[in-house]
């Protein structure tokens, strides 16, 4: 026996690279069912590489697998950063700074009896007004003119005419007043009556209304926060039912994205003087915002399942 022990172990190598005869390979298996010696110096030889045989590469595999979804991830969380950081700096760029009023700043010339011509100096890059009637008498109206510039505007933008407009009338006396969005005072500056012969005239300081920022941002954020709340007990009370789980993380998301947004365009302030741009850049950031976390979400899953089915 202690022969063909010695002869079984020379061959153990050979045999478990299926390199031996069938004949050597019986003579070999006879012997290891029988000595448990040599079976043990088998299980050895077999054991410690496993990764060698072309049969055993699931692990790697999965390692590649997830070294390539970490890839992805990483790559989609910098494009969402560097999107939302591009979007934010044009926000920032772009953002109305409101001038105050100075003499000149808007001259106005009479436009017939259709309505007035607004002329704003070379500060102004841009501007908006609003003509409405008075709530209380119809025989009169009202002109709210409003002019900002930007930091984007002040770098880059060159212009070799100054702004102009025509408003036009309501035929009926119009009193026009400059905006200047720092909750001080409006200025009433002219006063118009389209069946005067005569010019614009100065204005009569008899308003003293002050345009206040508008406060539906605020309320908006109040749904989304609301929102939020119902995604976050919907995902309580359906601890058991995962695909119901998953819509609600997947729907609560937006809701999130839009409060994110909030902060990034108005910091911790619901008022805003530019409601539509203020609010349009919060919908856009949060869109993009919403893409890079539903896509966070999706691999964030993906990662899940593969760690509990390697
Ligand atoms: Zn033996």
């Amino acid at each position: 026996m202690k022969n063909e022990c010695s002869i079984v172990r020379d061959l153990i190598p050979l045999y478990s690279e299926d390199m031996v005869s069938a004949d050597t390979a019986a003579f070999i298996e006879e012997h290891l069912k029988g000595c448990e010696a040599c079976m043990n110096e088998y299980q050895k030889t077999k054991d410690p590489k496993p990764i060698q045989n072309s049969n055993d590469a699931a692990p790697l595999k999965n390692l590649n697998r997830k070294m390539k979804i970490k890839k992805i991830n990483i790559i989609a969380m910098t494009a969402v950063f560097v999107v939302l950081f591009a979007v934010s700096v044009f926000v920032k760029l772009s953002a109305p700074i409101y001038i105050p009023y100075s003499e000149g700043i808007v001259t106005l010339e009479k436009y017939g009896d259709k309505g007035i011509i607004l002329n704003f100096d070379e500060s102004v890059t841009d501007f908006d007004y609003r003509v409405y009637d008075d709530p209380y008498d119809s025989s009169i109206c009202y002109c709210d003119i409003e002019a900002w510039t930007t930091i984007w505007d002040r770098w880059f933008s060159k212009r070799n005419e100054n702004l102009s407009a025509v408003v036009e009338g309501r035929s009926k006396p119009m009193f026009i007043s400059y905006v200047p969005n720092d909750e001080t005072e409006n200025i009433c500056i002219a006063e118009y009556d389209p069946y005067a012969e005569d010019q614009i005239e100065a204005g009569a300081d008899t308003e003293h209304a002050i345009t206040l920022p508008r406060l539906a941002l605020g309320y908006y954020l109040i749904i989304a926060v609301s929102a939020l709340a119902i995604m976050i007990i919907v995902w309580f009370v359906t601890r058991k039912k995962k695909q119901i789980r998953i819509w609600a993380e997947r729907l609560g998301l937006y809701p999130a994205a839009y409060i994110i947004s909030h902060f990034i365009i108005s910091g911790i302030c619901w008022a805003t003087n530019s409601l539509t741009r203020d609010f349009s850049s919060i919908i856009l950031l949060s869109v993009l915002l919403y893409g890079g976390l539903l896509l966070a979400h999706n691999i964030w899953y993906l990662r899940k399942e593969n760690f509990y089915n390697p």
